[in-house]
């Protein structure tokens, strides 16, 4: 079922009717033979910021390169020669792609992109950032931007040496001091944590030239909620084929794309709606249940870093949330708690027979998941139920993560986000007591995420297990945390885990210490940040309700 059959849709798609013809008209590029198909694009408006939310495989990478001009659409015509710019603008007649492609072919868009594997920049362009960065701009603006994207302190560096938070922030830096008419980010938040994602939009927001034209994919939906003027979703059959939907606003866009309904086309995208909680009663009952693994004051020392946690406890059927900038140690916790680093104070108090831990740290490499070794085998050894279709784990965490087309693949050769949703399977197809998943969503599309999110929670339930969450996505953490430790302290240098606290506790604390609010979309659920110094942020500081429940 994929939404273009006419017939038993379990979509249940409803305006199908005649939509293949209508669509094939706005077919415009063709990987290929057999390649995957792309209908219509995200137009951009002048002087406005169009977010583009979707599947991974929809085609939304695709789409930025053929509206920077680096791709030239074939209009499906993938055996003879490719049509001329003539064709195209005269393809799209009286359509919103016609005028854009028409720009393309005068030549009257300038555009500057962000990629969306910025680790493969270092790989091409060697050099100082300070070298590379003055080198790069064209308006007169880079120091600033240094100074913006907190970059001041690398300026010295090879671009080799930056880690993926740095790079980012820095390839930001590198395209807002382009002079050019249209600026894309794809994916801009990856590596970030919460700060920096919205310093990063503030960013944008701030220097983009006033009457550019601006397209950001993203799939944090909160900072595309924060960034965006009107929000494109492209739905379809991952790696088959995508289609970009009319341009909605930013909130009705993004509670259709959760609803699964997209009025404007009369399109079903989803057989089922995401749901955030909108109350906390659920989450606020007190676990009473056996005691799991449990900490006293921690303290781990590294070269140079300094972590400290007070103690805590985790019961059986808890997700515990982690939260906190990058440096400050969440990782190092999390590998304190694996049994990978030895704390220097305190100990980690685990009960009666041996605590089963399964482990997906931060950084998936192919060689340490197994880099020889098939999809199939990989899970095969983390649980032959995986393997059986209409098991539980079958169909919750295999099927749902879209790792079913993979199984044949090495694991050598899959890609950033094929490798994540992998490791991810594995480490929750494996018998557990604890999950620990540090920054599992890296690279992943909302609807994964959330997937993720919910096997977590069932898993941990039906099993009788504890999980702890990583993770930068204050909509996944909202979704999938009943408690949650905050880390402050100073980065690089010490940092300071907060015992477990109850959800609304928590992000009070943390988004008090980054001094934003949030509310939620009395709709979805789903949080939503407010723009800075807007009526709500201000009531909502002024009460002391960083995260208001309306
Ligand atoms: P998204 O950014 O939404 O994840 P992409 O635009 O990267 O999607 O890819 C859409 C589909 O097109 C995927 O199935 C991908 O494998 C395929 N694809 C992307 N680039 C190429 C290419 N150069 N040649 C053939 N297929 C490609
Ligand atoms: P987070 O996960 O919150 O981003 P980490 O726990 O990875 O932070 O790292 C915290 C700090 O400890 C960082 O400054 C990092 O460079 C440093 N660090 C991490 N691992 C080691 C190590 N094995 N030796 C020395 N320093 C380390
Ligand atoms: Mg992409
Ligand atoms: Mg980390």
């Amino acid at each position: 079922g994929c939404g273009i059959c006419v017939k038993k849709c379990p979509f249940k798609a409803i305006s199908i009717v005649n939509l293949p013809d209508e669509l094939e008209k706005m077919l415009v590029h063709r990987y290929g033979k057999n390649g995957f198909k792309l209908y219509g694009l995200p137009i951009p408006r002048e002087g406005k910021i169009l977010g583009v939310i979707g599947k991974n495989g929809a085609g939304k990478s695709t789409a930025l390169r053929i509206l920077a001009g680096e791709l030239r659409p074939n209009l499906g015509r993938v055996e003879d020669k490719p049509p001329e710019w003539d064709e195209v603008v005269r393809q799209f007649r009286g359509t919103e792609l016609q005028n854009y492609f028409r720009m393309l072919a005068e030549g009257k868009i300038r555009a500057a992109h962000k990629i969306q594997y910025v680790d493969m920049v270092p790989r091409r362009v060697r050099g100082k950032l300070s070298t590379l960065l003055e080198k790069a701009d064209e308006r007169g603006i880079w120091k600033e931007l240094v100074k913006e994207l907190n970059l001041s302190h690398l300026l010295d560096r090879d671009i080799r040496q930056l880690s993926g938070g740095e790079l980012q922030r820095f390839l930001v830096a590198a395209v807002l001091s382009k002079d050019a008419n249209l600026y894309l980010f794809d994916e801009p938040s990856s590596y970030l944590d919460i700060r920096e994602r919205i310093r990063v939009a503030r960013v944008i927001r701030r220097y983009v030239p006033s009457g550019s034209y601006v397209v950001v994919v993203e799939h944090d939906i909160a900072m595309l909620d924060y960034l965006s003027d009107h929000v494109v979703v492209m739905y379809g059959e991952p790696g088959v084929y995508g289609i970009a939907s009319k341009p909605y606003g930013v909130r009705t866009g993004i509670n259709h794309f959760l609803k699964g309904y997209l009025p404007a086309e009369n399109m079903r995208i989803r057989s089922e709606p995401i749901k955030y909680t909108i109350s906390f009663t659920q989450q606020q009952e007190v676990q009473q249940t056996r005691r799991y693994i449990g900490w006293s004051r921690l303290v781990v020392r590294l070269d140079g870093f300094t972590l400290e946690a007070e103690p805590g406890e985790l019961h059986e059927g808890e997700v515990l949330g982690v939260v906190g900038p990058n440096g400050i140690g969440k990782t190092t916790f999390v590998r304190t708690l694996a049994g990978e680093l030895e704390p220097a104070e305190g100990n980690i108090d685990k009960p009666e027979g041996q605590l089963r831990i399964s482990y997906k740290p931060q950084y998936v490499n192919p060689e340490n998941l197994g880099g020889d070794a098939t999809v199939e085998q990989l899970l095969r050894e983390a649980n032959p139920s995986t393997l059986s279709p209409g098991s539980w784990l079958n169909v919750e965490i295999v099927r749902r993560l879209r790792v079913d087309r993979l199984l044949d693949r090495r694991i050598a050769e899959l890609s950033g986000g094929e490798l994540q949703k992998v490791a991810v399977a594995v480490a929750l197809a494996r018998e557990a007591d604890i999950y620990l998943l540090d920054e599992p969503s890296a690279y992943l599309d909302v609807e994964e995420r959330l997937s993720v999110a919910k096997a977590i929670r069932r898993l941990t339930e039906a099993r009788g297990a504890a999980a702890i969450i990583v993770e930068h996505d204050i909509a996944v953490q909202d979704y999938i945390a009943s408690r949650i430790l905050v880390f402050t302290g100073t980065p690089g240098s010490h940092g300071k885990a907060s015992k477990p606290l109850p959800l609304p506790e928590g992000m009070n604390l943390f988004l008090r210490e980054l001094g934003i609010t949030i509310r939620k979309d009395p709709e979805t659920g789903r949080p939503r940040i407010n723009k800075e110094d807007s009526f709500l942020d201000r009531m909502q500081k002024r009460l002391g309700k960083y995260y208001y429940i309306p």
